[in-house]
């Protein structure tokens, strides 16, 4: 017996094994739950198909997030399998490489803004909008943030914005949907080698930097990670909504 046995969650943001959304999708299977995956486009899709046949599944659907033709897409296709499901994690972000690189306010422009916001943040709530009717009374949304929300973080720029605007995008979501029984919260996860990542310059550095101050000494894993998305989508955490839980080994405090 899982601690998610019987629910059903669909997960968004894979794009390889070291993913933190392929972490999610490890803890909620061993925990029990039915998953459905999307894919970006169509050169993640035999990855995300191969990623979602290990988890047993055969629900993988197309959604780029900048579209809300794609977001609506998405949802009418996931009603052929399931008519309600209990929740979604959404694991994406975006900035141009540029927007990543050196002085913030040299580097930053209003299109580098706008993308950021719109792929990182707008499309957390896009989703909650196009699916709430689909979410059961026991849901449970949850996304992906940085320390560089509320701290100035060499490299990380506009992206610090779009997560301090996701953060309280997930706050209003929790009041908002709190009543329907939906809760919603963001893991803050320590510095993890992924894709995304590789795009912030000089990454490196930022995880043995990271490794050297933390209490732990070391950094955090996708498994860890994937264990509290997969706590937050349980009855377990069932009086949690709108918190930002840091998963970090403590990097945050020190
Ligand atoms: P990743 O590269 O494995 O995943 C990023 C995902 O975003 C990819 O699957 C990509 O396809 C998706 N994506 C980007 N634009 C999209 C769009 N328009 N439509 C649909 N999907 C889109 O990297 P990751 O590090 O696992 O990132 C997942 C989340 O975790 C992101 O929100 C990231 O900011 C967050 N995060 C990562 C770290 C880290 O150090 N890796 C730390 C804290 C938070």
């Amino acid at each position: 017996m899982g601690f998610l046995d019987g629910r059903r969650v669909l997960i968004t943001g894979v794009a390889s094994y070291r993913s933190l959304a392929y972490g999610i999708a490890k803890a909620m299977y061993r925990e029990g739950a039915q998953l459905a995956f999307t894919y970006q486009n169509n050169k993640l899709k035999d990855r995300v198909r191969k990623i979602a046949n290990d988890f047993g599944s055969d629900i993988v659907l197309p959604c780029d997030v900048s579209e809300d033709e794609s977001i609506n897409d998405l949802f009418l296709h996931l009603s052929k399998f399931w008519l309600k499901f209990d929740g979604f994690v959404h694991a994406i972000a975006y900035a141009s490489n540029d927007q990543l690189n050196g002085d913030y306010v040299e580097s930053i422009t209003r299109e580098g803004f706008s993308v950021a916001h719109n792929v990182t943040s707008y499309s957390f709530v896009a989703l909650a909008k196009a699916c709430r009717n689909m979410l059961s009374t026991c849901s449970s949304l949850v996304t992906l943030t940085y320390l560089g929300s509320v701290r100035a973080i060499p490299n990380y720029n506009v992206m610090g914005l779009a997560k301090a605007s996701l953060e309280a995008n997930m706050r209003y979501m929790a009041r908002s949907l709190g009543a329907e029984g939906i809760r919603v919260n963001a893991i803050s996860s320590g510095p993890v080698r992924t894709l995304a990542a590789s795009g912030i310059m000089n990454f490196k550095q930022m995880l043995s930097y990271c490794k050297d101050k933390s209490p732990m000494c070391r950094n955090v894993t996708i498994d860890e990670i994937g264990n509290v998305a997969a706590f937050l989508c349980s009855d377990l955490s069932s009086g949690i909504t709108g918190e930002v839980i840091y998963v970090d080994a403590g990097f945050s405090v020190v």
